[in-house]
């Protein structure tokens, strides 16, 4: 039998009531976490039941393996936050956002180039991109790394594709792309664009640009993302790569994601936003407090801005804190942190530097309490030293 709930890192036991002492403060995933007490708020309107005919072919009754219905509730979802244009844009499903990269890059890569695609992101970068770029390399496409040694490069005549993650994973920066002209495209990683994180200052309009319910719901689970898209030729390539190597999106997943997002669109998603937010907010207070009278280590700081959605400006609510080790000989940020009983994730999985470490701040309140009282602990003993 399935345990009821998901044990956070440091308990146990059928119902997750076990402590179990002396355990490491897990703040390394990205598991979205933070948003189960809004489920467990609205358990009865976003509960689904689903009979064992139901929807057994593989396609809708239009013959595709995208709901129409899901499809327009993801373009009111969009109205309502202001967080991207899609009116005459195509959208299209996949199983989770790291399929619809993959469909992204194979769609933006030339078929009959001389030369691979570049394909590069900005550091400090999502792991993935270099991970999954190189496992699927082909003759059409490339990863080669940072932007940097791109951007003035003289030599235009190869295309490049450039990740472009805004609100970055793992600092959270609005970025924006660093690579320009006729050879450039760009693949906007939108995953952290909702309020829950980053103020909103305008509706996103950039020509390829991914969202996850991931990091929208907390349903990581599910596998459930989209691209909005801008060019049809575009579009179809990135159907035919979701297609042929899937049959699309679990019918189940979108009956879920379809379940979820009407929840999320009572009341024009006042109140997810508004506990995504609040809960988030409060955990970047708490951190930044916590290190306020360190030297040791720091934070990254991002501008305030103007939300469109809540209509004032804005402190950035972080999904992860981008944390430093200053100390010269200090170049190893996770051993510092793993010595005091906290995981992260190293700088170097990052393209960076190891002295950067990446802790998350999405995952359950009882993670993120056990990380605030660590580093805590940490600071007092550097305070003490002094
Ligand atoms: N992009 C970014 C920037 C992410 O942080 C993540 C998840 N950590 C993903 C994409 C992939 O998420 P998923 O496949 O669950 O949609």
């Amino acid at each position: 039998k399935e345990p009821l709930c998901e044990c956070n890192s440091c308990y146990a036991g059928s119902d997750c009531s076990v402590f179990i002492p002396g355990c490491s403060a897990n703040a390394d995933g990205g598991n979205p976490l933070f948003l189960e007490p809004f489920w467990v708020q609205h358990a009865a309107s976003s509960a689904l039941l689903i009979a064992g005919w139901h929807r057994m072919s593989y396609t809708f009754n239009d013959h595709t393996f995208i709901s129409q219905e899901l499809e327009r509730l993801i373009r009111k979802l969009h109205a309502v936050v202001g967080n991207a244009v899609t009116d005459k844009r195509f959208i299209v499903f996949g199983a989770g956002s790291t399929q619809v990269i993959s469909a992204a890059v194979h769609a933006l890569s030339p078929d009959n180039a001389s030369s691979p695609a570049r394909v590069l992101a900005s550091i400090p970068y999502y792991p993935l991109y270099k991970i999954q770029t190189e496992l699927f390399e082909s003759v059409n496409f490339k990863f080669q790394g940072d932007t940097s040694q791109w951007k003035n490069s003289s030599d235009t005549g190869a295309n490049m594709i450039e990740f472009v993650t805004s609100p970055n994973n793992p600092d959270g920066q609005l970025n924006k792309a660093v690579l320009h002209g006729p050879h450039a495209k760009a693949i906007y990683d939108r995953a952290y664009y909702w309020p829950h994180f980053t103020p909103i200052p305008a509706p996103a309009d950039e020509d390829v640009m991914i969202f996850t319910l991931s990091k929208l719901t907390g349903h990581a689970g599910s596998r459930f993302g989209w691209a909005v898209i801008k060019d049809e030729s575009v579009f179809d390539r990135m159907t035919k790569h979701i297609g042929v190597n899937s049959i699309g999106v679990s019918r189940d997943s979108q009956l879920r994601a379809l379940k979820l997002l009407k929840v999320v669109l009572e009341g024009e998603g006042r109140e997810i936003f508004e506990f995504g937010h609040q809960t988030m907010k409060i955990r970047w207070e708490n951190l930044v407090k916590g290190l306020s009278s360190s030297n040791r280590f720091s934070l990254q700081k991002i501008e305030p801005q103007y939300c469109t959605f809540f209509h004032e400006v804005r402190e950035s609510s972080p999904a992860y804190a981008w944390l430093k080790c200053e100390r010269e000989e200090e170049k190893d940020c996770y051993a510092v942190l793993k010595a005091a009983n906290v995981i992260g994730h190293e700088g170097g999985v990052f393209g960076a530097e190891d002295r950067y470490l990446r802790l998350s701040m999405i995952g359950s309140q009882d993670d993120f309490d056990l990380l605030i009282d660590r580093l805590t602990k940490l600071v007092s003993v550097e305070a003490g030293a002094r």
